[in-house]
């Protein structure tokens, strides 16, 4: 059986090197990082000897690439109404690709898009597949994993469909996945405080996308209520969320092998989250 990929989006500040140390640090299986600043577009190219301290720290700590999760820039909209800003994302995309390819990781995380009120959400979907396909055509072996989110302001992504949507229209069905982030699905609607709920959402999900498509998880509480399209999380257990459905996901064996990353609020606490969700896989 698959082990339980358990971690917290690490910084990297310093090297990507440094974000395996920090992930062995807190006691974590896997981990998530951002291979640059996630709040520029552009980043020095990865020198090769980083590169290397990369690939060597990983193997050390015994991180493969499906325990790592690398997430995107947050300025990066691959759903764009306007041309050139379409264009700025899908570029910075495809870089962001390619440095995954460099450090030998097989995905990268990012939030669909925003159709920012100048076009629907319909061609908004379309044109976020339109950009997958031209990165995926650009590179090899690194899989696009699409994010739910909260649907806050105008990002695309909240629902199920939404995403069975954009996933319908790439073209390699291979390297395209899905990255559930339990705050965002409670946050757009989806209930997960109960047992029922959450057969109820993972029966959905199975249904319209399949568990072959989950290439990771966000695992966080939510500040806000059910519904109410705000990213907002909280530390496990100290929000509306409640601790059941990480106890679910933590005693079912469909989400064994794939990250299941922390970007709860309190890094503070983050081994000890850590620790409590590998403790339920024992209970
Ligand atoms: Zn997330
Ligand atoms: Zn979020």
């Amino acid at each position: 059986m698959k082990p339980y990929y358990v971690g917290a989006h690490v910084s990297s500040a310093g090297g990507v090197s440094n974000a395996p140390k920090n992930a062995a640090e807190i006691g974590a299986t896997g981990f998530a990082l951002f291979t640059k600043n996630q709040r520029q577009w552009r980043a020095k190219p990865l020198e090769k000897e980083e590169i290397k301290a990369f690939k060597e720290a990983c193997a050390s700590l015994q991180y493969p690439p499906e325990s790592i999760l690398p997430h995107d820039s947050y300025l990066i909209n691959l759903g764009h109404p306007e041309k050139e800003n379409l264009e700025k994302s899908r570029e910075a995309f495809l870089d962001e690709m390619k440095r995954c390819e460099l450090l030998g990781l097989d995905r990268l995380n990012f939030h669909p898009g925003s159709h920012l009120g100048q076009i629907s959400e319909k061609a908004c979907l379309s044109r976020i597949a339109e950009s997958i396909n031209q990165a995926l055509d650009a590179t090899q072996g690194v899989t696009a994993v699409l994010e739910n989110t909260a649907g806050q302001g105008s990002n695309v992504g909240y629902s199920l469909e939404q995403l069975q949507d954009i996933m319908a229209q790439v073209a390699n069905q291979n390297r395209v996945a899905v990255c559930l982030d339990t705050c965002h699905a409670f946050a757009a609607g989806y209930d997960l405080r109960t047992e029922e709920a959450c057969n109820t959402f993972f029966e959905k999900f199975d249904t319209l996308l399949g568990f072959s498509m989950l290439y990771g998880m966000h695992l966080n509480d939510a500040k806000a209520g059910l519904g109410l399209k705000k990213d907002r999380h909280e530390s496990l257990g100290k929000g509306e969320l409640g601790l059941t459905v990480f106890r679910y996901i933590m005693t079912d064996n469909r989400f064994r092998g794939i990250p299941l990353i922390l970007e709860t609020v309190n890094p503070d606490i983050w081994a000890e989250e850590i620790k409590m969700l590998l403790s339920f896989t024992k209970e």
